[in-house]
């Protein structure tokens, strides 16, 4: 199979119950390394448009941990704050 008929294919959702069909985008990911928190920008993964759940395949993972220890530093920097329960 080529690999224009496999990105043809349909996938649906992992989610129990889901029907949804991921979709192709290049979203900011959010993982741990090293004991942080950092964001990857556009990373391309599938994304379910009904539940939100994403797909992450093996190569993917490692082009991020690739691009994390290659890079000279984060691109930029994001405020955290505390969700406040009491609010
Ligand atoms: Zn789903």
């Amino acid at each position: 199979m080529t690999e224009a008929v496999l990105k043809s294919v349909r996938e649906v959702c992992g989610v129990e119950d889901c029907q949804g069909v991921y979709e192709r985008r290049e979203v900011a990911h959010l993982l741990q390394h090293e004991g942080q928190t950092v964001i990857v920008d556009r990373v391309p993964l599938l994304v379910c448009p009904i539940c939100g759940h994403r797909q992450l395949g093996p190569q993917t993972l490692r082009r991020i941990e690739t691009a994390i220890r290659t890079a000279d530093g984060p691109t930029a920097w994001v405020p955290v704050y505390g969700y406040k329960s009491w609010l």
